[in-house]
Parts: structure tokens; C-alpha cells; sequence
């Protein structure tokens, strides 16, 4: 008896692209192999991003290179997400002030806004995303603008971002500025782990059974959990393993791989008892607080035994020592 592969159990996957499909210019592993393989069995596939400085166009064009069949239209942005979250605050058709690309400026007429760079413009809300380009004049624009009381929406949450000179201050960071000036938070995030950019994704290919794919547990994995859909973590990125063991809750994925080729596999079942947690040929428990694993076949069911025995024990608010189980899994699966 063979059980349907991963992929078959969802009609949409929404691939974070960053350390999922691409990391910098280049692919990720078998990673266009995987979402042709997806695309051919008939799964939608759309990418979400919370990056604001690359259009929607750049970055199909960027997975056409790649080997990924790619349109603007299979992408989905935080500015694009922030503009849907636009009609809660100001009626269709207002101005609004832009602080930062022009991504922005698109999404916004894109929408039926109408974007403006000056408060002599008469706004009616401010939009916050990253750009290079931004200076302490926007920043203070931003800063005037909010503090005359108009909603403030940002594009995204991260503090920081990889560049090439190392890790940047992200747009997280440039809106937590305005922040501390302010004194208040924005109105509205669009970007992961906030639900409008999933949201966004979901009504746009229509999927009635979404699977979220990411490589970070605190901005991917979170946000689906935010939102109460499945999600599947792979290790081509940001997140550790050692990390995956110690998720907290609302950060755990429903499924695990190393990389997109697990979407193209049976994914196995994780039983507990009260003897521990079996999946297939693998154990893991906890025996006098450590985590303890058998490895049977596949090492990955393993890593998937032991995440359910360790979140589980610190659900029940036992200290439990994961580094001896740690060791040997990252030996097993490395
Ligand atoms: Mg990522």
C-alpha cells in the first residue's frame, strides 16, 4: 500500500522564496525541480515575499531564470499585502503617503490608491517599506505624517536582512524608528508572520487547502500557524535544527524535509503513546529529562520523532536536554 505524496494533500503552495527557492541569485537545490514537478501534478504554486524593494515582475523574472515558469501575476508582496489591508483605515481611491520604493507606488495604484511622496499632498495614511534610497527626510516625513494622527501602515516586520556586506538593518527596524518618535507601533503590518500577506496569497489562487513552505519558524511558520494552515519547514535557510527542537509553540511546523524534494514524497505519520513517539522505523522519548532518539531508515523521521517528543515535554513544562539527540541528528541528517 503506497501513501499519496505530500504535495497531493494541498491545492496551493506558497513558497517564501528567500532560503526556500533562491538564496541571493542563486537556486536553492532541487528546488525548481520540485515546483515544475508540483506545477505539472496541477498544485498551484504562488510566492510570497515580504521583501518591498523588488516588484513583483523583478522577482518572476528572477525565478524565470531559474528554470521556475513565473508570472508577475504568481506573486504576491508586502506592499501588494499592505494595500489590501488599505480599505480598514481609508476609503478606495485616497492618497496615500509613500515611504520607501516603488514597489509601493505600484501595489498602491495597482489597488486604486494614488500614491504621493510630500504631506503638502493632503494624504490620508502613510505606508512604510524598505528602500535603500530612504533618508532622514523621509523618516521624519513618516514620523509628521503619523503624528498628525493618519493611519500608519507598514509592508513588513524584519529587522534585519542579509546584503552583501553582511546583515542590514531591515525595514523592521527603519519602521521601529518612527516608533520610538512616535511613541506607537503602526496600525497595520502586511508582511509574515501578520496575516494579510498569506491572506492576500490564498484569495489570489483561490486555494481552498494552502500549504505554506518557508524556511524561518518565526516569520513563515508563524504566520501560518496564525492563521490555522498547515505549514512544512525545510533546512535550506534561515532555521536550525537545534532551533526546530526548541520551537515554541506557534512556531512548529506540520512537516519537516531537508529541502523542496519532500514535497514529491510520502511523508510519514508521527504516533505518540506514552511510550515515547514513533515515526515509521524512528523512536524518540524522553528518558530522565534528556531527549533520547533511535534512528531507523530515514534519519528525517528521526528529526520528526523527536520535535513532537521535545515540544511536547515542554508543553508539559518539563526541562528536557536536547543536545545529545541534537548531535545525533545533525550527524544523521548532515
Ligand atoms: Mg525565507
Amino acid at each position: 500500500m503506497t501513501s499519496p505524496i505530500l504535495l497531493s494533500r494541498f491545492d496551493a503552495l506558497l513558497f517564501d522564496l528567500d532560503g526556500v527557492v533562491y538564496v541571493g541569485p542563486d537556486a536553492v537545490p532541487h528546488a525548481a525541480e520540485a515546483i515544475r514537478a508540483a506545477r505539472q501534478a496541477g498544485v498551484a504554486c504562488g510566492y510570497i515575499t515580504n521583501n518591498a524593494s523588488r516588484s513583483a515582475q523583478a522577482v518572476a523574472d528572477h525565478l524565470v531564470d531559474l528554470g521556475i515558469e513565473a508570472t508577475a501575476a504568481d506573486v504576491i508582496t508586502s506592499p501588494q499585502a499592505a494595500v489590501s489591508v488599505l480599505p480598514d483605515f481609508v476609503p478606495a481611491g485616497s492618497r496615500v503617503l509613500v515611504i520607501g520604493g516603488a514597489g509601493i507606488d505600484d501595489a498602491l495604484v495597482a489597488g486604486g490608491y494614488v500614491p504621493v511622496h510630500s504631506r503638502d499632498d493632503g494624504p490620508a495614511a502613510v505606508m512604510q517599506g524598505f528602500s535603500p534610497d530612504l533618508t532622514w527626510r523621509d523618516l521624519a516625513e513618516a514620523t509628521f505624517a503619523v503624528r498628525s494622527g493618519l493611519p500608519w501602515i507598514a509592508t513588513n516586520p524584519d529587522l534585519t536582512f542579509p546584503a552583501p556586506g553582511g546583515i542590514a538593518p531591515g525595514n523592521g527596524a527603519l519602521v521601529r524608528l518612527v516608533a520610538e518618535t512616535v511613541g506607537r507601533g503602526p496600525d497595520a503590518v502586511a508582511g509574515k508572520p501578520e496575516p494579510p500577506l498569506l491572506r492576500a496569497a490564498i484569495a489570489r489562487l483561490e486555494s481552498e487547502r494552502p500549504l505554506i513552505v518557508g524556511d524561518r519558524l518565526d516569520t513563515d511558520i508563524a504566520a501560518g500557524a496564525r492563521i490555522g494552515i498547515p505549514s512544512l519547514l525545510v533546512l535550506t535557510g534561515v532555521s536550525s535544527l537545534g532551533e526546530l527542537l526548541g520551537a515554541p509553540r506557534g512556531e512548529r511546523p506540520d512537516h519537516v524535509g531537508p529541502d523542496l524534494r519532500i514535497l514529491a514524497e510520502e511523508y510519514p505519520e508521527v504516533v505518540a503513546t506514552s511510550q515515547g513517539v514513533s515515526c515509521r522505523r524512528s523512536w524518540a522519548g524522553i528518558v530522565d529529562g534528556d531527549l533520547r532518539v533511535e534512528l531507523g531508515g530515514d534519519p528525517w523521521d528521526g528529526v520528526r520523532a523527536a520535535c513532537a517528543a521535545a515540544w511536547s515535554a515542554a508543553d508539559a513544562g518539563d526541562a528536557v536536554r536536547v543536545e545529545g539527540a541534537h548531535r545525533i541528528l545533525e550527524k544523521a541528517v548532515g
